[in-house]
Order: C-alpha cells, then structure tokens, then sequence
C-alpha cells in the first residue's frame, strides 16, 4: 500500500530526500502526515524518522545545502528547513526513563522500536519516500477504522507522559469514528489518571485543548472527556453540553467553528488562567464574554467588540432560547465596519479635558449606537 498527496511530490520534500539519501530506509514519513494522507485530510506538518543519528542527519543536510537546526538534540530531533518548508527528523529511539512529563532516551536502529514508543497505532505508520507504507504494529487496520488505541497498555503510557490522556482525546476529536465508539481500555485509563495532568504544564494542555476545540465534530470527544472526569481535571468547571449544542448550531447554520467560542460556552470562570492561553487569545476570550454580558443588538455588539466576539455572544444566546433576529449576520458585518465619527479632538474646546469630556463622548457613542450608526457627526455636535 501507498499514500500519496502533494505534500510528497513537492520541490521541498525532494530536496530533503535527496539530501538525507538512499537507500529507501534511511528516512521515513511518520505520524500525522501518513495518518492524515491515508485519511484524506490536509497534511500541515511533516514528521520523519530515522536510523540514523541527530550529528549524521544534519550533516548530510548541510552538506546538502539545506539548513538544519538542532531543535531537540537531546530527543534526536533536528529540524530541517528546505525552501519555505520545515521538517523534523528524529531518530529512532526508545524511551528508556520518563517521569510522566520528560523522557531519557536512547537512539535505536531498529523501527519497532521508535513505533512501539509512540503514543497511538494509528500515530506509528511509516511510509518510505515513495510512499510506500511501513507498518511494523499493523496500526493501519486502526486506522482505517478510525479507532483511537493506545500503543501498549494505556496506563503505561499515560504514567509515561500524562499529555497523552489530552491527545486521546484531541486524536478522537479529529479522526476517531464515533460509532465505533471509544476504546474502553484508554477512556477508563484517562479517567482513573486524570490528576496527574497537573503535572504538565499548563501552556501544553492549553495547546492540545485548542487542537481539539479546532476539530469539525468533537462533540463524541467532550462527551467522553466529561464523563470520565478529564474535562473538569482540565478546566475546573467546565461543562460540555453547551460547546456540544454551540457546535451543533455552527454546523446548522454553516458558521465557521471557533475553538474559543466553544470554550466560552464550557461556563467556566477563568478558562483562560486554567490553560494559560497565550494573550491574544485571552483577549479574544474576554471580548466574547463581555459581547454575551451586553444584551444589546448584534450590530452594537460588533461594534463595541468586534465582530467574532458577537458572534460568539449571539450563538451561545442562540442555544440558551434567545433567538437572534433574523439578519443578525449582516448586522455584526455592519457594526464591525462602523467608525464612530466622533473624537476628544472635536469636544476638547467646548467642554475641557477631564472626566467629563470622557464621559460626553460615551453619551454620544450611545447615542449613535441607539441610532444604528445613522446620527452623523453635525448632529451629534449640534446635540440633535
Ligand atoms: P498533527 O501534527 O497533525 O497535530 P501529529 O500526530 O503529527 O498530529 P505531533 O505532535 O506532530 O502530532 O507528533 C508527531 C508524532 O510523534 C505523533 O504522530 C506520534 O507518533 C508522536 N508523538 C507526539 N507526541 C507524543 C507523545 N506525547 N507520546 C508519544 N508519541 C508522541
Ligand atoms: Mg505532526
């Protein structure tokens, strides 16, 4: 068996292949670029994995040309950069020693070594650079069932590396199908291990959370997550029936998902303190939530807080029985574009700078708000 896809065809790849060498086993495809390729969805990133050590690697490849950096030498991890596109090639190993969140490794020459460290067996498929699928623990039948199973004992594994409970998950959320169910060996281990996630850090669930947010359908995901008690481990308070009607209503409405709205509608109280969400992101987070605070039209909200936030505040409402009028689409794209016509400048003269001033200007954004952003700059300076 084969995959294929652009992502192997293309200029960068070649010239990656060509300079790490023949023959066909000196370096493979793995992880979520074969998993993806074989399913059909879009492969971003490129993973590959090698006999050969970290030093050879990127010898070969600046011998080459190709700019190698030793992203992650202690793990075997060199990134490769050919053209506009990255590659990390890790050697094989074996995890000889880990500690729930790091691990001691030792390079290996052999494949069933590297596959068998890897977290799931739909995430241990090889391809060689043709395209030629390698598969040393027959993880493909998984996934072509699309069945999420843990490599080894799920306890195992997850005492090794307490991420990988976030990444069953995140993994499910994307690829898992929900009627095959959940393995049940995995889920009940994520759940009686569930604590242990306060070993990681904070920044690195936030990431896996916002991957599995992302996912077109992760309702079956968050389901499970909450029954086995992960969600709550994972964000204290946190509720999944509100992000599931949330995505519910964007596939209805065939608005695009948004993995912040959906950790919006999770009610919790600082979301964003539990993953530590970088602070654009934050911001994003708290302008959605002041946005669902003000029962104001949508075309206000937009304005005031821009227009994702809106509608963010108009879909959750949505699932609590508010109903949105019927454009409320078009208003949030109206009140995003809106610039009031008035500033400080044009009332400095008449009333002085101060708190007064300030608060002027606010009765007037009102004002002009209330008129659906007819009042014009004259009248609003006649006082009309
Ligand atoms: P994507 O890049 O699409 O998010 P991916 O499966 O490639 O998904 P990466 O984080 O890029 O995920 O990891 C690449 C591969 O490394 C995985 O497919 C898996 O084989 C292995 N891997 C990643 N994280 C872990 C982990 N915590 N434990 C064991 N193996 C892991
Ligand atoms: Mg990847």
């Amino acid at each position: 068996m084969r995959v294929a896809g652009d992502w192997l065809n293309a200029p960068n790849t070649t010239a990656l292949l060509s300079a790490l060498g023949s023959p066909a086993d000196t370096v493979l495809f793995v992880g979520g670029c074969v998993r993806n390729a074989v399913l059909g969805h879009r492969v971003a990133d490129i993973d590959l994995a090698t006999p050969m050590v970290p030093e050879e690697v990127m010898q070969r490849a600046r011998d080459a040309g190709l700019w190698a950096i030793p992203t992650g030498l202690a793990h075997g991890t060199v990134t490769i950069v050919a053209g506009n596109a990255r590659f990390e090639v890790t050697t094989f190993r074996k995890d000889i020693e880990t500690d729930g969140r790091r691990a001691v490794v030792a390079f290996s020459t052999d494949i069933r070594d590297d596959a068998q460290r890897r977290d799931f067996s739909m995430n241990a498929i090889y391809a060689e650079p043709d395209g030629t699928i390698v598969d040393p623990l027959d993880g493909r039948f998984d996934l072509f069932a699309r069945y999420v199973r843990f490599v080894g004992d799920p306890i195992d594994r997850i005492v090794e590396d307490y991420l990988r409970i976030l990444r069953f998950f995140r993994i499910i959320a994307w690829y898992a199908d929900a009627r095959h169910g959940i393995d049940p060996a995995g889920l009940a281990a994520c759940g009686a291990l569930r604590e242990g996630i306060g070993q990681i850090a904070r920044e690195r669930v936030g990431a896996e959370m916002r991957k599995l947010l992302s996912a077109p359908d992760p309702r079956a995901a968050l389901a499970a997550m909450a029954a086995s008690g992960v969600l709550n481990a994972v964000v204290p308070g946190a509720k999944a029936e509100p992000a599931q009607a949330v995505v519910a209503l964007e596939k209805r409405l065939g608005v695009a998902p948004s993995w912040l709205r959906r950790l919006t509608a999770m009610g919790c109280d600082d979301p964003a303190e539990a993953l530590k969400l970088p602070r654009a992101q934050n911001e994003a987070l708290q302008a959605g939530k002041k946005a669902l605070a003000k029962a104001e039209r949508p075309a206000a909200r937009a304005f005031r807080y821009g227009a994702e936030a809106a509608r963010t505040a108009i879909l959750i409402e949505a699932t609590q029985g508010i109903d949105p009028p019927d454009d409320w689409q078009a208003q949030i794209a109206r009140g995003a574009a809106a610039t009031f016509p008035i500033s400080g400048h044009d009332l400095v003269d008449k009333i002085g700078a101060g708190p007064a001033l300030g608060k002027r200007l606010d009765a007037m954004r009102n004002d002009w708000i209330a008129s659906d952003f007819a009042l014009t700059r004259e009248a609003l300076l006649s006082g009309r």
